[in-house]
């Protein structure tokens, strides 16, 4: 199977010290065949990341990359947006000239606090808002792929429990049913496999639901920080497409999705 990861952090991130040229080799020592970088980047002065990235800089170094590694490792140029459908016109103004290869669009923060702080509120109210934010993203917004759907879980399972899907599935279905509308597609982003929370954003039930709905565009991301996890747990989010009955798993160029059939 063609190994790939579509979602990966370089200190071209706020909260990332690797380098890029290091990720590419452990990709390669890893039998990984495609990556994406997918950087941080916010318009908002309020968003922590804001300010960091240095566009030049960051697509000068893929370049290199894309030199160095030829014929060994594909190097894509992504993006990870916070709340893409606030000032949109400015993220537009600046990433459109960029041509970039793929966009994942992301709800970090809730009226712009952080996600972990929005949670002191009552539970089903936390998980309900940021599932309202999500489908506000999806509905106004220039992205290809909802990074990791359930994402509030992250910061909430320890102290407050999972949440249940039956009692968000509604609205879940209705972000999924906008994104499969707009031609926006789902990553199955495998973090949280390597924390406490053991299993994958979105848990299993969404991706079944974005199957049953028509959904096809999926990609699969570490979203890994260092150098050591590019593309980890490939291979059980690989297994967890095909036991939902997706066929293949998409990868990006210059935003266009390009099928790779699942072996
Ligand atoms: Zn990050
Ligand atoms: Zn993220």
């Amino acid at each position: 199977m063609y190994l790939m990861d579509y979602h990966h952090h370089t200190n071209h991130s706020f909260d990332s010290t690797a380098s890029m040229v290091e990720v590419c080799k452990k990709a390669i020592e890893n039998g990984i065949q495609e990556i994406c970088f997918t950087e941080h980047f916010s318009v908002n002065p309020l968003a922590p990341t804001y300010g960091h990235m240095v566009f030049d800089n960051y697509l000068r170094e893929i370049h290199d990359c894309q030199e160095q590694f030829q014929g060994q490792l594909i190097v894509k140029a992504g993006i990870e947006l916070c709340e893409p459908h606030l000032l949109k016109d400015q993220y537009d103004e600046i990433l459109q000239p960029l041509n970039l290869d793929f966009i994942l669009g992301s709800v970090h923060n809730l009226n712009n606090q952080k996600l972990r702080l929005a949670l002191n509120e009552d539970q089903p109210t936390a998980y309900e808002r940021y599932f309202n934010e999500l489908y506000h993203m999806v509905s106004d917004s220039d992205i290809d792929i909802i990074a990791h759907f359930d994402l509030m879980k992250r910061y909430a399972y320890k102290e407050h429990g999972l949440y249940v899907f039956q009692e968000h599935q509604e609205m879940i279905e209705q972000v999924l049913k906008k994104a499969i509308d707009r031609n926006i597609g789902m990553e199955i982003n495998t973090s949280g496999l390597r924390t406490g929370l053991k299993q994958t954003l979105p848990s299993i039930e969404i991706i079944q639901l974005y199957k049953e709905l028509g959904g096809e565009i999926l990609t699969i991301g570490s979203d890994s920080h260092t150098v050591e996890d590019v593309g980890a747990n490939f291979n059980d989010a690989l297994s967890l497409a095909k036991d939902c009955g997706f066929n293949y798993i998409y990868t990006f160029e210059k935003r266009k999705p390009i099928p790779v059939r699942i072996q």
